[in-house]
């Protein structure tokens, strides 16, 4: 049977902030569809809490931003992609404060935009919206934005299956949308697809992050770069029924301390910044502190702060943790490390290009040389929104008709006995054995496991859990391969036997 073929200007896949951002550049050029796994609402994006950095505050500078940023990246960071993200930051931000963004404000009358100070950041530089519910905000302005122009369409419920390639060129996607495959022809295709975090089995991340967009753009030909670079969060609620919900860097910007089981604080011993040491040394001293004391997490403690304050600068994390029966403001909670951040992804320039002509890419499934080996805090919205901006630019620049009339269906189409166990087995390998920690052994047992799976790349599927599947075995064997790859410790990547 012939697939049903839709034709528009520009297709960008992803609803979250790098998508919209593309979608809004976008708009004046033609018609676009922004397709999402799930409603457009939902997308990593809305559950960002803690901000998004900027040097807009008084006692800041741009080159101190670029500082901290490369700092950060541990000498692996992309030199002129880190300028331009610090340069054309706080445009971003205005742009998105011009189009009714509520970005917290101090002073009697509000007058001053509030920053606060994360990890690794030498100044405080940190926007944030509604106390710890930025991401919320962003993504209520943004598609604000969207519903505005009449040329952006929205396709929800569309999972993009895989990419559509002619005579070199990337010329669209095959999507399936309530079981119906259609093929969505477009004269330039933006991925905006967000992170990997299903991957590992201990995550901050949505269930819809499956490293999709890396996954179909590799299968495509697309490069992808330092994917041995995955963050690890060090606080995530550990709570049996809680789904790893990220207690953000900013409490411990506002001086909430890390204490073991034993009621010892415990981060000076590992750094001399103590709770404020960049994310992977706090990850991995939390680690050792969990091997060391035998314990399951670590407290965060927020119990010397003011309640009211607590309260009033968290809510969203306070009223989460208290549905879990857990009060932050006056009882130490819980907490342990889970996979939060890929640096790594499709290998894009400065205007968002890939090496695929008529495939442009940004946020979190991409890899700009930003991040280096390991994010500074409160970097990747602010990527999403610059560098969404230049891939919809590029885009709009690089659009050309394929004249495609007709598109071949995909086959074999299969099915995957026992997927949701594979799914389980996979993550829980991932997080063992490619996780905050490792080592020659620990790799090469992963990569034969994988190995076992690697018939499951061969074949297409009809359901958004196998397709999700396939994608996430592609991704794990990606990010293995890497770490087997880079033999030395840096950054986020750490190996027990490191040769430098
Ligand atoms: C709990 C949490 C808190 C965070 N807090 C912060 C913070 O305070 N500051 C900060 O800078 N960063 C934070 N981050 C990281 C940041 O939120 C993400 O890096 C960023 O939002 C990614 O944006 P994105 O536009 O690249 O992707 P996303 O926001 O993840 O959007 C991806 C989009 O792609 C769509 N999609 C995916 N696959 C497909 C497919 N196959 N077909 C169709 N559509 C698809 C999804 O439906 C979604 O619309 C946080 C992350 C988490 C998990």
């Amino acid at each position: 049977m012939p697939i049903e073929i839709e034709r528009v200007d520009f297709l960008v896949i992803g609803g979250g902030v790098a998508g919209l951002r593309a979608a809004i550049e976008l708009a004046p050029h033609g018609d676009v569809l922004v397709a999402t796994k799930d409603v457009p609402t939902e997308s990593t994006t809305r559950h960002a809490q803690g901000g998004i950095a900027v040097a807009l505050s008084d006692e800041d500078e741009v080159g101190i931003h670029y500082e901290d940023t490369i700092k950060a990246g541990a000498g692996l960071s992309d030199e002129a992609a880190v300028r331009v993200l610090v340069e054309e930051g706080p445009e971003r931000i205005q742009e998105l404060i011009d189009w009714g963004a509520e970005f917290d404000r101090d002073g009697a009358d509000a007058s001053k935009l509030s920053f606060t100070l994360e990890a690794a950041h030498s100044r405080k530089r940190v926007l944030h919206a509604h106390g710890d519910s930025t991401g919320r905000e962003l993504v209520r302005v943004l598609l604000k934005k969207v519903q505005g122009l009449p040329s952006v369409r929205r396709y929800p419920s569309a999972v993009v299956v895989d990419l559509i390639m002619h005579e070199g060129r990337c010329v669209g996607a095959y999507v399936i949308q309530h079981g119906v495959l259609r093929a969505v022809l477009a004269s330039a295709t933006v991925l905006a697809t967000g992170g990997a975090g299903q991957v590992y089995a201990v995550t901050t991340n949505p269930i819809g992050a499956t490293a999709d967009g890396i996954a179909v753009a590799a299968r495509a030909g697309a490069v992808t770069h330092h994917m041995e670079f995955v963050q690890f969060h060090p606080t995530s609620l550990q709570h049996p029924w809680a789904p790893h919900f990220l207690l953000s860097e900013a409490m411990r910007g506002e001086g909430a301390l890390l204490i073991n089981v034993c009621g010892e604080r415990f981060m000076e011993r590992y750094h001399p910044k103590g709770e404020l040491a960049p994310r992977d040394i706090v990850s991995r001293a939390i680690s050792a502190e969990l091997h060391r004391t035998e314990a399951q997490h670590v407290f965060l403690d927020l119990t010397h702060m003011d309640p009211a304050f607590v309260q009033k600068r968290f809510p969203n994390i306070y009223s989460t943790c208290l549905g879990f029966d857990f009060d932050i403001s006056r009882e130490p909670v819980p907490v342990s490390p889970a996979m939060h951040y890929i640096m790594g992804g499709v290998r894009t320039d400065k205007d968002g290009a890939t090496n695929l002509d008529g495939l442009l890419a940004a946020g979190e499934c991409t890899n700009t040389g930003i991040h280096g080996a390991n994010r500074l805090a409160s970097n990747s919205l602010l990527e999403g929104l610059v560098y969404g901006a230049r891939a919809g630019a590029t885009a709009a620049g690089q659009a050309m008709h394929s004249g495609l009339n007709k598109v071949e269906p995909l086959a074999p189409v299969r099915t995957i006995p026992a997927h949701d166990e594979i799914r389980g087995a996979l993550r829980r390998l991932m997080w063992e054995r490619v996780g905050i920690i490792r080592c020659e052994k620990s790799l090469t047992e992963a990569r034969e496991e994988l190995s076992r799976w690697e018939f499951i790349l061969e074949a297409h599927y009809q359901t958004r859990r196998e397709l999700e599947l396939k994608n996430m075995i592609q991704v794990g064997i990606l990010i293995t391969d890497a770490a087997l790859a880079r033999r030395e410790s840096v950054g986020a990547h750490f190996r027990t036997d490191s040769e430098a």
